[in-house]
């Protein structure tokens, strides 16, 4: 029989997903609304979270490199990851940024480019939280274009000897390990950089609007001596960071939904118990429309985020779709949230609903992992086969 029509699931994509797919959400969702939600406000208002205890939490639930297998990761499928980063990111951006930049930034390419030393020695410390890691690519004047980094790795003896900064790093600050992204005189290649080497500092960037409830830093290599098997031994070149970012966007695809989600549902209550002019807001035509079309471009988006899922989990998703992914998705996620905004009126400016934190973040998520630009010109690229970028 068909079920009734949930606002938050028109299209009935539950029934698309299996039952231990829907045991993941439903855990995730759960911690969420527990741990979260309750505190996530302050979090933001004050500009800090308990990184270290939420990733230790993430650990026992086996959601750090949850899509890795072998070394103590849960070895889950790309949609039941997908999954995780929606309901995550219902949350906050800022809980989904950490978990992303853990298992497809860090661990990621170490389980990808790594040696089994390397393997056995990072990734059950990160699966399980007890040590975080960061992703060291863009530095101050190379953001969109990575290729053109300063960072050095120069050979000295069997070591190697780092120097150079990067900048705008997601958990930075607080991270047991960077990767770190360098030049060197066969390409770039990737570093495993504990951050109490001599030489390897951070500042943590304040004064930032959006992604509050996310450790943002700056980090310094100055003189960074490291031995020689702290490279990544199995990439050079750009496709080395380049694969981790078509990682982390795919969480992206899944997690911009789940903050516009977060944004529909609270403008759908608003409205319904919001009065004006004698009746409820979500009378009105102009606020039906709005809410209609924030819930099409919801369910078109979740639809998306699962056809990528499926096709990840088939080992055939290319790294153009999953632009297409992120450059959708983000672009309307951070469209519902503003919608979202306008019809809590002056409500929607305060944190007292979670509106105008998810808005505020989405510009964070608009930015990072390529922008709406980048994917652009790949898509542009895809489709015309000539390379706007050169
Ligand atoms: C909160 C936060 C967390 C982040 N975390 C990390 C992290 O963990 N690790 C990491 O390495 N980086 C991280 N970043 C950095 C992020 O990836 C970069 O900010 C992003 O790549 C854009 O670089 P940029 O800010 O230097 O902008 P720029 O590259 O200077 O771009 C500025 C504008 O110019 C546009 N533009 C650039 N080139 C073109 C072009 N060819 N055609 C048309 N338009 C163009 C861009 O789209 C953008 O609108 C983070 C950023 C933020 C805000």
């Amino acid at each position: 029989m068909a079920k009734d029509l949930s606002p938050s699931d028109l299209l009935d994509l539950e029934h698309l997903l299996s039952d231990e797919e829907r045991a993941v959400q439903d855990t995730v969702r759960e911690w969420v609304g527990d741990r979260v939600l309750p505190e996530i406000a302050d979090w933001f208002e004050a500009g800090e979270i308990p990184s270290r205890q939420l990733a230790k939490e993430l650990g026992a639930m086996g959601l750090l490199g949850m899509h890795l297998d072998g070394y103590g990761t849960a070895g889950a499928s790309a949609v039941m990851y997908g999954l995780a980063c929606l309901e995550l990111e219902a949350g906050d951006s800022g809980i989904r940024s950490l978990v992303s930049v853990q298992g497809s930034l860090a661990m990621f390419p170490i389980w990808r480019f790594g040696s089994e030393e390397q393997k056995q020695e990072w990734l059950p410390k990160m699966a399980s939280g007890e040590a975080i890691g960061c992703f060291g690519l863009t530095e101050p004047d190379f953001g969109s274009n990575p290729a053109g980094m300063r960072t050095s790795a120069k050979k000295d003896g069997s070591d190697w000897v780092l120097n150079g900064t990067k900048m705008w790093i997601t958990s930075g600050g607080v991270a047991d390990v960077a990767i770190v992204w360098a030049r060197s005189d066969d390409g770039i290649r990737g570093f495993i950089v504990p951050t109490d080497t001599p030489g390897f500092t951070t500042n943590d960037i304040h004064k930032k609007i959006s992604l509050r409830a996310s450790v943002t830093s700056e980090l310094i290599l100055e003189n960074v001596r490291l031995p020689e098997d702290a490279v990544l031994p199995e990439v050079t070149g750009m496709k080395g960071p380049l694969s981790c970012l078509n990682e982390a966007r795919y969480g992206i695809v899944w997690g911009s939904m789940g903050a516009a989600r977060a944004c529909f549902e609270s403008a759908l209550e608003y409205s319904k118990t919001r009065v004006q002019f004698d009746r409820p807001i979500g009378g009105f035509q102009l606020t039906q429309r709005k809410l209609v079309d924030m819930a099409v471009e919801l369910h078109k988006g979740l639809l998306l985020a699962l056809h990528l899922g499926r096709m990840k989990d088939e080992k055939r998703a290319l790294p153009e779709q999953v632009s297409f992914g992120k450059l959708n998705n983000v672009r309307e996620a951070i469209d519902i949230c503003r919608e979202a905004r306008g019809i809590l009126g002056a409500s929607g400016v305060t944190l007292e609903y979670p509106v105008i934190r998810h808005m505020n973040n989405l510009e964070s998520v608009l930015t990072y992992e390529g922008t709406t630009e980048v994917h652009t010109l790949i898509l542009g690229k895809a489709l015309t086969g000539l390379d706007a970028f050169q």
